[in-house]
């Protein structure tokens, strides 16, 4: 399998190049040449399943006996023996639940393999990376703990101080692994993306440490998120539909690359928050940007869903100049207008979008405790929400649940006067020992941190 970049001005590359890179030097992101089919039998469990659907995307570099060993690597550390089990919520309504691994989102799905295949091809190359990161709270966490076990890898993250929850930030200060830096930036979450951008900007800096990125646009990411849309549908064993709480267009990416392949998916539900570009795009063909305001389900709060640029090249017959064109138009404009026939051929038939403001979020908690017993957290309750929108009689539904309630422990209690608990396995993360540096919104001053570890 080789790899194109949706903005048609880098060069074509390999699985494990790709996997490397991260972004295209065009600026672009990579996506493959075709969409391979799935097999009519596909084996029961997890890391199997991971196997036969990733394989066909990593040949010829990785062949399918190391990749399952890399995909059991990965999935045993998931607290739960199905590793993604699917749980009833109500007639017809089931949750997938992406929340087992170590950090309590659906993150890890993706971060705990990519660890693996990050230490495997590095190994391989016989060479190291440093990654640098930015985060506003789940990303950091889970690339951390997904790395953190790497002998060709370390991790710098960067987050805001102050403005991260107890709980994700000593998710990501209270490691003790050699190869794991937390730095506390005094400032906002996007000083910390400056300061990262920055460092990739500066040539010199970049070549010393061999960076590298592990950001939602990086494919290996996307593909591992492929699996659990297959399992979904393999296990219900009729067409459904599946809503997805949204932010950068990365989760559901990978519901509609799962129907590409053959998965019996009829529509893909985007869920979002009142940051709702997305949604407000498929009511109207015009995707167009406005501010972002802070919600309860903090990981959707973005301006423009970077990943949706790969169905976008899609949209334009996989013609990279058109697309690269079009982005820059948006930029420079804020909207980005589709054709009809491009939203009557790619939109219309698969997509369908809803909304869902704080008020509702917190109604969706409580409606799901008082009938059911379950905790839900923020970012599944705009799923829910969403999901009741859109469900039809004699079509199973599946929303995705993204994060453990015990993550976002306030706007539960708030909803339903329960606090959600830790996992067993989280019980020592409020005594352990913390680790962080902190520095000033300085670039300098962070480089030369940097520089000495
Ligand atoms: C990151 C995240 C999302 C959004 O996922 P995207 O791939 O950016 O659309 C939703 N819920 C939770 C809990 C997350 O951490």
């Amino acid at each position: 399998m080789r790899y194109v970049s949706t903005r048609g001005g880098a060069p074509e590359l390999s699985f494990s190049d790709t996997v490397l890179a991260g972004l295209a030097i065009d600026g672009g992101l990579y996506v493959p040449q075709s969409w391979p089919q799935l097999s009519a039998d596909l084996p029961n469990d997890y890391a199997s399943l991971a196997t036969a659907v990733i394989a066909p995307y990593a040949a010829p570099d990785i062949n399918s006996t190391t990749l399952l060993g890399l995909s059991r690597a990965a999935y045993s550390s998931f607290r739960h023996e199905e590793v993604v089990p699917l749980v009833s919520l109500e007639d017809g309504h089931h949750l997938m639940e992406l929340f087992h691994g170590p950090t309590l989102a659906f993150k890890d799905v993706a971060l705990q393999l990519l660890g693996q295949l990050f230490d495997h091809i590095l190994s391989a190359k016989n060479e190291r990376v440093r990654i640098v990161g930015a985060t506003s709270g789940d990303t950091g966490s889970a690339a951390i703990d997904g790395v953190k076990h790497c002998s060709n890898v370390d991790i710098v993250i960067l987050y805001p101080n102050g403005r991260v929850s107890e709980v994700q930030r000593r998710q990501m200060t209270t490691v003790d692994s050699p190869n794991v830096h937390t730095i506390a930036v005094d400032g906002t979450f996007d000083d910390c993306q400056d300061l990262v951008k920055a460092m990739f900007n500066d040539m010199p800096f970049r070549e010393r440490h061999n960076l590298s990125a592990v950001n939602s646009i990086n494919w290996a990411r996307i593909v591992a998120q492929v699996v659990y849309y297959v399992e979904a549908a393999h296990r219900i064993g009729r067409t459904i539909d599946v809503t997805v709480p949204t932010g950068n267009f990365g989760n559901v990416l990978s519901g509609w690359i799962a129907k590409q392949m053959g998965a019996d998916i009829r529509h893909l539900v985007v869920a979002s928050n009142s940051n709702d570009i997305l949604t407000r795009f498929f009511e109207s063909r015009d995707m167009a940007v406005t501010g972002v305001e802070p919600t309860l389900s903090p990981s959707m709060d973005i301006q423009v869903s970077s990943n949706f640029e790969r169905l976008l090249f899609e949209m334009n017959d996989r013609d990279g100049g058109v697309t690269a064109q079009q982005l820059s138009r948006f930029r420079s404009t804020g909207h980005l207008v589709l054709e009809p026939d491009q939203f009557s051929t790619w939109i219309a038939p698969t997509f369908r979008a809803g909304r869902c403001d704080d008020d509702q979020t917190l109604r969706t908690i409580r409606s799901v405790h008082e009938s059911t017993g379950m905790l839900i957290d923020p970012h599944t309750a705009v799923g829910v929400s969403v999901a009741r929108q859109w469900s039809e009689t004699g079509v199973p539904m599946v929303t995705m649940a993204t994060a453990h309630p015990a993550k976002f422990p306030d706007a539960v209690e708030r909803a339903t006067g329960v606090r959600p608990k830790l996992p067993e396995h989280l019980a020592d993360l409020m005594t352990l020992p913390e680790r962080t540096k902190a520095l000033p919104n300085d670039l300098s001053t962070v480089q030369s941190y940097i520089d000495s570890l």
